[in-house]
C-alpha cells in the first residue's frame, strides 16, 4: 500500500465516553484488515501478519513540574487504558515513540530510577508481548542538552537496537535527537548505525536479486522498512494537517522550527535515501497528521496518549506483512466527558445513600 488512504478511523460510537477509560472505546476498535496474499511472478504465497500498537508522548510527570493529583489521575487513566489495550486487542508488540518521560532531560538519578519504575507497572506487559521504545527530547534532552550519560541511560533500560525485524518485517528505530548533522559524538555514531542498517537492508534486497553477496550474518528479510522516531521529518508546518485531533486551527500555520519541532530537511533527506522506508511513524506534536514525502513516503504523526496533552488521545493499530499494511487509530474516551460522567454518577450516588429526609433539605 502506497498511501494512507486505508487509515480507517473507528466508527463514531468508539467515542463513547465509559466509567472506566478505554472500555467502551476499545470494545469497538478492529485490528484492520490487511492483503495477506503475495505474489511472486506466478506463485502466490500468504504472508503472516503482526499487530502491531504504535503510541506516543505519554510524558509521565517527574518531581518538578506538575500537581500530584495531576500525576496520579494522568498515570491512572494510562495504565487503566494501556492495559484494556492488551487485554482486549493482543498486539504482539507494542512501540512507543518517545517522550516516554516528561523530566528525563533533567532528572538526578533517583528521580529517574524512580521515573522509570513507575513505567514499569504503567506499561507491564505479558513476556510474548515486546514493547520497543525510542527516545525523544524529553527523555534525553534536545540536542544541546544531551550527553552520553542521558542517552546510556535511557538505553540500559530501553535497549539501544537500531533494527528490530519480526515475520519478516524491519522497523528502524531511529534516535532522531541525534540527527542535528553538527558531527557531536552521539550525532556521528548515531549516523554511522544508520549507515550500517542502511548497507544490511540494501545488501538483503540486492542478494534476493542475485546480484551481490552479503558477509556474515543472518540476512534481513527483504521489505522495505517500517521506520519509526520521535521527530518527524521535515515539514513546512500542520498547514494541511485535518481531522479532529490535528492541530487547533490557530497553530496549524506557525512554521516549524527545523531540528527543534521538525527533524531538518537534511536530515530528513538523508533518513529517506539511506533507509528506503514504505511507511514513517512519528511522534512529539501531540497531535495527528498525515503527509506524504515526495509524493510516494508516507508519514503519520501519532498524538499523544495522554489526556494531560489532549483531550481526546488515541493510538494506532497496524496490521503488518512485509508486503502491505493497513492502519487504524482507535481513540480514548474524551476526558471532559469522562469528568461529567463521574461527577452524575457522584450526585446519584448521594442520592441513593442519603436519607430521604436530608435529601429534601438538600433540596432546600
Ligand atoms: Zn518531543
Amino acid at each position: 500500500m502506497e498511501s494512507l488512504k486505508e487509515l480507517e478511523r473507528c466508527p463514531a460510537k468508539t467515542r463513547m465516553p465509559s466509567p472506566y477509560p478505554g472500555l467502551c472505546s476499545f470494545l469497538m476498535c478492529n485490528w484492520p484488515e490487511v492483503k495477506t496474499t503475495a505474489y511472486d511472478g506466478e506463485q502466490a504465497s500468504h504472508e503472516p501478519v503482526l499487530k502491531a500498537m504504535f503510541l506516543a508522548d505519554t510524558h509521565l510527570l517527574g518531581e518538578f513540574l506538575g500537581h500530584w493529583l495531576d500525576k496520579l489521575r494522568r498515570e491512572w487513566q494510562m495504565e487503566r487504558a494501556f492495559q484494556t489495550a492488551l487485554w482486549l486487542l493482543q498486539p504482539e508488540v507494542v512501540f512507543i515513540l518517545g517522550d516516554v518521560f516528561d523530566e528525563g532531560k533533567w532528572s538526578t538519578p533517583e528521580a529517574w530510577a524512580d521515573d522509570v519504575e513507575r513505567f514499569q507497572k504503567m506499561f507491564r506487559h505479558p513476556s510474548h508481548v515486546q514493547l520497543k521504545v525510542v527516545a525523544g527530547n524529553h527523555d534525553i534532552g534536545f540536542h544541546y542538552e544531551m550527553n552520553t550519560y542521558k542517552v546510556e541511560r535511557f538505553e540500559k533500560v530501553f535497549s539501544s537496537e537500531r533494527l528490530f525485524s519480526w515475520k519478516g518485517i524491519n522497523f528502524v528505530m531511529v534516535n532522531s535527537v541525534a540527527l542535528n548533522g553538527d558531527g557531536c559524538g552521539i550525532c556521528s555514531e548515531a549516523e554511522a548505525e544508520l549507515i550500517e542498517v542502511s548497507h544490511r537492508l540494501n545488501c538483503s534486497r540486492e542478494q534476493a536479486h542475485g546480484s551481490r553477496r552479503c558477509g556474515p550474518g543472518p540476512l534481513l528479510p527483504v521489505s522495505a522498512p517500517v521506520l519509526l522516531q520521535h521527530y518527524p521529518l521535515y515539514r513546512r508546518s500542520d498547514a494541511n494537517c485535518s481531522g479532529d485531533d490535528a492541530a487547533p486551527p490557530e497553530e496549524r500555520d506557525i512554521p516549524f522550527k527545523e531540528n527543534y519541532d521538525v527533524l531538518s530537511r537534511e536530515a530528513s533527506q538523508k533518513l529517506l535515501w539511506w533507509l528506503q522506508p514504505r511507511l514513517v511513524l512519528s511522534g512529539h506534536t501531540h497531535s495527528a497528521c498525515e503527509v506524504h514525502h515526495g509524493g510516494r513516503v508516507p508519514e503519520l504523526s501519532v498524538p499523544s496518549f495522554s489526556w494531560r496533552n489532549r483531550n481526546n488521545p488515541s493510538f494506532i493499530m497496524g496490521s503488518i506483512t512485509p508486503t502491505d499494511y493497513a492502519l487504524s487509530k482507535c481513540y480514548l474516551p474524551r476526558e471532559d466527558v469522562v469528568l461529567v460522567i463521574y461527577c452524575g454518577a457522584e450526585t446519584k450516588l448521594l442520592h441513593l445513600i442519603m436519607p430521604v429526609s436530608d435529601q429534601k433539605k438538600l433540596e432546600k
